[in-house]
């Protein structure tokens, strides 16, 4: 850490707008544990707080849940309920306030697809449930999917024992559709790089009769993805809890058709014998994740994403005067599709890769996350960032960018 008072100096040096800077941001941590008097749990373990200017990426613990989200987890920690009866309710709220036939929290958008894959072999059945992934004698057998949308979460449907199909044209597609065939399935971060797009996607299933399945994870912003997927008619959508939507982290979203969501939830907890049992979501989570979804539909998103934009153009204002950088505000394609700044470092200009400043910056203190790292650059967003740590931000980068800098 920074001493606070060697912060202070520093940002004293910085142009700041209004709002942004208004304290806090050495709250955290052993900082926030002495102001406080609270336990410093991550201090204790040897932990630091990593402020965050990368995004929803699972390995930073992807979002901060809201106050809101955090209360209703608390506050239902302390009761029993019946699990079945909780878990079903739960469902029901999230596809009447998405708009969408079904609906089931699941542990993350990866266990939705497991389990999503799962349902749509055994439906009820409960041998066949109890089965997977070891005999699948008696079921549709094989995933179709483009090869552009193998990722590698992909692993989470081929846990179920299915044999993927792997197809690199629309006639392949349908010269691979047999009665062998469980499901359709679709990477919608790899829409554009596979031939078949959404909509021609849907309809072949639909012509077919097979449940078409979206991995639409992280595809939030924009906040009408979701209910996009299910309204275009994709018969089963994943998307995370714990990103965009800031429920938590362990939780996801599976929804769509009716049967093939009970047929889902069949496979999951809290019965033991089936794949999913480890793919437990517990009540607090369940809620929590109610209310996140609740809240999401609420937010005014066109608010927020202002203020994200606000945010990345003061930061390239901050930064652009370094000679031989190139700041630019960008929206990327998904994942991720908000307010960015990419930093370019001009060849010839900086001693050091982008790969080297972001792991300086994620190493140094405070330790800062940020995006997508490159040879000749990084990027920097601020939709996962607590707002009082912009400066914070501003300066570490800035740092970091003329140590390396050739004059
Ligand atoms: C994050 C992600 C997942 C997994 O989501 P979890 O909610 O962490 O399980 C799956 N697919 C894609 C494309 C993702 O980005």
């Amino acid at each position: 850490m920074l001493s606070r008072r060697k912060l202070i100096k520093r940002l004293s040096s910085l142009p700041l707008v209004g709002g942004f800077v208004s304290g806090g941001f050495l709250a955290t941590g052993s900082a926030r544990a002495a102001e406080t008097a609270v336990r410093d749990y991550f201090g204790e373990l040897g932990v630091r707080p990593v402020i965050n200017a990368a995004g929803a990426y699972t390995t930073l613990t992807a979002s901060i849940m809201p106050d809101e989200v955090l209360d209703a987890y608390r506050q239902t920690a302390g009761e029993y309920v019946s699990y079945n009866e909780l878990h079903d309710a739960v469902g029901e709220k999230i596809a009447e306030l998405v708009g969408c036939e079904a609906a089931m929290v699941t542990a993350g958008a990866a266990s939705a697809m497991t389990l999503a894959t799962a349902g749509v072999l055994t439906g009820l059945d409960e041998g066949k449930a109890k089965r997977i992934p070891i005999d699948l004698s008696g079921m549709k057998q094989e995933v179709i999917v483009q090869k552009a949308h193998i990722v590698g979460y992909t692993h989470a449907i081929i846990n179920c024992g299915v044999k993927l199909i792997v197809v690199e044209s629309e006639q392949a597609l349908r010269d691979a559709i047999s009665d062998r065939t469980a499901m359709l399935y679709f990477t919608d971060e790899h829409s554009l790089d596979g031939p078949v797009g959404h909509e021609a996607f849907v309809a072949l299933g639909k012509e077919h009769g097979i449940p078409t399945f979206i991995d639409a994870a992280a595809s939030i912003p924009p906040k009408e993805n979701i209910s996009k997927f299910t309204n275009m008619g994709f018969d089963l959508v994943a998307i995370s809890g714990g990103k965009a939507i800031r429920g938590p982290q362990s939780a996801g979203l599976l929804m769509g058709r009716k049967d093939l969501v009970a047929a889902a939830r069949f496979n999951g907890p809290p019965t033991s014998d089936r794949i999913g049992r480890g793919m437990k979501v517990n009540k607090e989570e369940l809620v929590a994740m109610w209310i996140a979804v609740e809240r999401f539909m609420k937010s005014d998103y066109d608010k927020e994403y202002e203020t994200w934009k606000t945010q990345v153009d003061w930061l390239k204002d901050q930064l652009s005067p370094i000679e031989g950088l190139a700041a630019e505000s960008i929206i990327p394609q998904s994942p991720n599709t908000v307010p960015t700044l990419q930093l370019t470092l001009q060849s010839g200009r900086f001693s050091t890769t982008g790969y080297e400043i972001q792991k300086a910056l994620l190493e140094g203190s405070p330790s800062v996350a940020v995006a997508r790292p490159r040879e000749d650059g990084f990027n920097l967003t601020t939709w996962m960032m607590k707002p009082q740590y912009l400066a914070t931000v501003a300066i570490r980068v800035k740092e970091e960018l003329l140590k390396a800098r050739i004059s």
